[in-house]
């Protein structure tokens, strides 16, 4: 694979340590921010996928049996090689997916963290053991690698979401074969060249590239044990029950529409400051943003809308390669005309557009995917832009009452991803993240992501499967217990056969 950005190259995968073309077809990968597609990237068909994971079960035996600490050590040496080649990652990631150079190196140092987090295998595959469970017996659980195991990823973190899954997947023993998102394909396989360099053997992680007919051999193999995905909800759930349907473990995170909550006691400026950043970073395309903002009565209401417009007003809009920047493009010119045609629905719907970024153009870039940020007032439920998620800079601002009707109003959307509650009451705050029905919740935290070493899941239509991503429900997922109950009479011992249940009575 070529860096620097060969007019015809074609982006291919990565198996057995070896880049490989494979598939008749390909697709152009865009830079947002000029319009132009420098490269294209190949589309695995079944067969370029079969050798993947042919390749990952290959490697599996060997790879299962090395030593976690071992294993370990390879995920510390990865650690140190993200951070090196930090500034070369984060530009193919801002290159083909728009978000500014200060975000992605965000993006990159929350994935480093989950593989600091693998680092520690040793310690978290150490299983449980009881002595003396009966006479002369012990017994014990531990946690077994799967075997060949899977991942799909979207193109918003095309570093961070593959380091939730694979890092963990390997370092519990299995291999991997992951399919990252057509639309950012270089970053993440610049990912898979650095975890050999730290000494990952060829053929433990493997990177197709690709669409639906990859994704639909790796969910109907029979050699792949378990699929985790990321991306939205129509694709999780079609995921999530054609993986089971084939026997697989799955878990399927898909979309979000997440709600704030502004109290009238809430520290305003604070306020506004978290929810420009929750709103409008990386163009609102990532499935942690605010889009809606519940305000709790009216004075807070125009408020909020008067603050956030002197906030937009100051805001600046151009390529990501330029960090005095605070939003790049959208990713695509396809989801760039979806997210203005929701502003349009919303104007139709009655919503009040208090702030029009349909008109934004940047000077030198004008194929680039920019739109401007957008800020609708008396947004309400049924309303397009209240119901679906966007995934752009258009942040809508309800109006309610009490804590309560905000609260009734977020536990009946479809989504449960994540919210948060601007207070300085330290009971309203306890109430809302007792009772809400949202998988992770913020309190004067606008982007509450858990940290590596606790795990990631919104609940309803945001998750389909039981466990999270990373941290210690991936331990769980990436594994499966197996429970030894071992005897070892004395010499001359002998019993006869026993026919009721055994049981410590
Ligand atoms: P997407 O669903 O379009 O694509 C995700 C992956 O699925 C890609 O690898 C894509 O190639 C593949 N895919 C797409 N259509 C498919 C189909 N019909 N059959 C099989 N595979 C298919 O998502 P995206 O646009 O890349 O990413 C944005 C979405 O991801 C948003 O909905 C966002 O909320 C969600 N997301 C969720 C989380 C989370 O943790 N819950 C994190 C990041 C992004």
């Amino acid at each position: 694979m070529k860096h620097e950005n060969a007019v015809t190259a074609t982006i291919g995968h990565f198996i057995a340590g070896k880049h490989v073309e494979g598939g008749s077809r390909v697709q152009p990968v865009f830079d947002p921010a000029t319009g132009t597609a420098s490269r294209s990237v190949a589309l695995a068909d079944k067969l370029t996928v079969e050798a993947a994971i042919a390749a990952a079960q290959a490697a599996y035996p060997a790879w299962r049996n090395t030593p976690p600490l071992k294993r370990a050590r390879v995920m510390s040496r990865l650690k140190q090689l993200l951070e090196t080649h930090a500034d070369e990652l984060c530009a193919l990631i801002t290159a083909e997916h728009g978000k500014v150079l200060a975000d992605a190196h965000g993006e990159l140092q929350r994935g480093i963290e989950n593989v600091e987090y693998a680092s520690y295998v040793p310690e978290l595959l150490k299983g449980e053991h009881s002595k003396n469970v009966g006479p002369s017996i012990d017994s014990w659980s531990e946690f077994q690698a799967l075997g060949v195991t899977a991942g799909i990823t979207p193109f918003n973190f095309p570093v961070m979401v593959p380091l939730w899954m694979w890092p963990m997947a390997v370092a519990c023993g299995n291999t991997f074969v992951l399919k990252p998102s057509e639309r950012t394909p270089s970053s993440t396989l610049r990912m898979a060249e650095l975890a050999l360099e730290a000494g990952l053997p060829p053929g433990v992680l493997n990177i197709v590239n690709g669409d639906k007919e990859a994704v639909d051999t790796l969910l109907t193999d029979p050699r792949v044990k378990a699929v985790s995905f990321v991306g939205s909800t129509p694709v999780a759930e079609y995921i999530y029950t054609t993986g089971c349907a084939s026997g697989k473990r799955v878990q399927a995170l898909g979309g979000a529409k997440n709600f704030a909550v502004v109290m009238p006691d809430a520290d305003i400026d604070n306020a506004v400051s978290a929810l420009m950043g929750a709103a409008f970073g990386s163009c609102g395309e990532r499935c942690m943003a605010i889009p809606l903002v519940v305000a709790v009565g009216d004075d807070t209401g125009a408020a909020l809308v008067a603050r956030l417009t002197e906030a937009i007003a100051k805001m600046k809009v151009g390529p990501g390669t330029d960090n005095g920047n605070d939003m790049g493009p959208l990713v695509t010119r396809e989801h760039f005309e979806r997210v203005k045609s929701f502003v349009e629905r919303g104007i139709e719907a009655g919503a009040t557009l208090v702030v029009d970024g349909r008109a934004v153009t940047v000077d030198g870039h004008e194929s680039g995917y920019y739109l401007g940020p957008c800020l609708f007032d008396h947004v309400r439920p049924g309303m397009p832009i209240y119901q679906h998620e966007i995934f752009g800079p258009v942040l809508g601002v309800v109006r309610a009452g009490t804590l309560q009707e905000a609260m009734d109003l977020i536990d009946a959307h479809e989504y449960g991803n994540g919210t948060c509650v601007f207070t300085r009451d330290g009971e309203a705050a306890r109430w809302f993240s007792d009772n809400i029905q949202v998988g992770m919740v913020g309190i004067n935290v606008p982007l509450p992501v858990p940290v590596a070493y606790h795990s990631f899941g919104g609940w309803k239509r945001s998750l389909f499967g039981d466990l999270g991503a990373y941290g210690p429900d991936a331990v769980r997922f990436y594994t499966r217990r197996k429970t030894i109950t071992q005897r070892w009479p004395s010499a001359g011992v002998r019993e006869g056969a026993v026919f009721s249940f055994p049981s410590s009575r």
